[in-house]
């Protein structure tokens, strides 16, 4: 007989728990204005562009070599970082990084999670806190924000969250702050009765957009010196303008953080990355130095998608999640044709648009002036 089509032995071979799964799709179109993926829109500075290649030079002819494994300079410039940033003082060895904060996140599943294992998570949050759970056998499940009070209710309350977490007795809680796809910070106090609910978890709070948060946003590294189950997770992808670098990173107890060496694959830091991020380090409040825009950029949002009728949902981030459209995929199409490519969350209603420059929010903002009518 015929020999059995590649597709159908993939299927046949593969992990039948991965069996019709869907990988992760942000579409990358090229389009005019892209606000689909949190990305910040400005260039890396070039005074730290000469920086990175000056220090890159100098790594070039030692690449026959294995990188640092333990990363101990950058570890050492993600300190002082988060030490000026957050005003909390950390020692290196509570910090750990990866190739962005999601290679970081599946370090923690690997360590802590696993076959028999829950992870709770808060829908709608981050996508990828259930795909790299589930990916690495942990089970998943799919917690609630707030008791739907109402169409834009996504808000998360300490007492809910406790009791979902009592429910579950999970190995992982996953907590986003601020949250995304929505934006808002979680209240604070969540943190703390999730710690209490879930005894025998660990708690994740994923800050990647934290630089963003509005004034008197408490970060959960001010609850580390007292919690050795807490986690931290933060990105240089956003606020540092540093998505194509790829490097995230964590912040827990040293032996917690330890403990993620049992599943690290050696190495898995190139000596470039580690050169590049180190240096861009060294450079903050130049690389920072966009934050302030974005942010007001992110307000004009809000305010004038309030004034057309499509409902923002407040924003601790550089983005904003809108409701009050007729039907979410036929504006999203519509800002495409605009070019303006948004992101379809898959929340009735609702799309979200990452804050850009000015110019990409202005030509956002007047193409849904353009639009409201039919689409709001
Ligand atoms: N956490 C959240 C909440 C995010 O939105 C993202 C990026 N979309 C990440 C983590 C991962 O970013 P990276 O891997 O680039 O650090």
């Amino acid at each position: 007989g015929a020999a059995p089509s590649a597709a159908h032995e993939v299927q046949r071979l593969l992990r039948p728990d991965l069996r019709g799964r869907t990988p992760y799709g942000a579409p990358q179109l090229d389009v005019p204005v892209r606000l689909n993926t949190n990305e910040n829109s400005y260039p890396v500075p070039q005074v730290v562009v000469d920086a990175v290649l000056r220090a890159l030079s100098g790594d070039m002819a030692t690449l026959n070599r294995y990188p640092d494994r333990e990363f101990t300079e950058l570890r050492k410039a993600l300190t002082a970082y988060l030490e000026k940033q957050s005003g909390v003082a950390v020692t290196p060895e509570q910090v750990w990084a990866g190739n962005g904060s999601n290679e970081v996140l599946s370090h923690v599943v690997q360590a802590f999670g696993g076959h028999g294992r829950v992870a709770l998570g808060f829908t709608p949050s981050y996508s990828m806190h259930p795909i790299i759970s589930e990916t690495l056998g942990t089970t998943w499940v799919d917690g609630l924000r707030s008791a739907a009070t109402g169409p834009d209710a996504f808000d998360l309350t300490p007492e809910s969250a406790a009791r979902q977490a009592r429910e579950h007795d999970p190995s992982i809680v996953f907590l986003c702050s601020p949250n995304n796809p929505t934006g808002t910070a979680l209240p604070f106090e969540v943190i703390g009765a999730v710690l209490d609910a879930a005894p025998n978890a660990l708690v994740v709070v994923d800050e990647a957009y934290a630089e963003f948060a509005r004034p008197g946003t408490r970060s959960a590294l001010t609850l580390l010196a007292d919690h050795p189950r807490l986690v931290v997770t933060r990105t240089m992808s956003k606020a540092f303008a540093f998505a194509g670098g790829r490097l995230g990173y964590l912040v827990a107890a040293p032996e917690l953080v330890d403990a993620l060496r049992l599943v690290r694959l050696p190495y898995h830091l190139s000596s470039p990355t580690q050169t590049i991020a180190r240096v861009a380090l060294e450079h903050a409040d130049v690389m920072l130095g966009t934050v302030e825009v974005i942010k007001h950029q992110r307000d004009r949002i809000v305010e004038r998608l309030a004034e057309l009728g499509a409902r923002p949902v407040a924003s601790d981030s550089n983005f904003v999640l809108f409701g009050g459209l007729r039907d979410e995929k036929a504006a999203w199409q519509a800002l495409l044709d605009e070019g303006v490519l948004v992101r379809d969350m898959g929340i009735a209603g609702h799309l979200r648009v990452t804050a850009g420059d000015p110019h990409e929010t202005t030509a956002f903002l007047e193409a849904m002036t353009r639009l409201a009518p039919t689409h709001v």
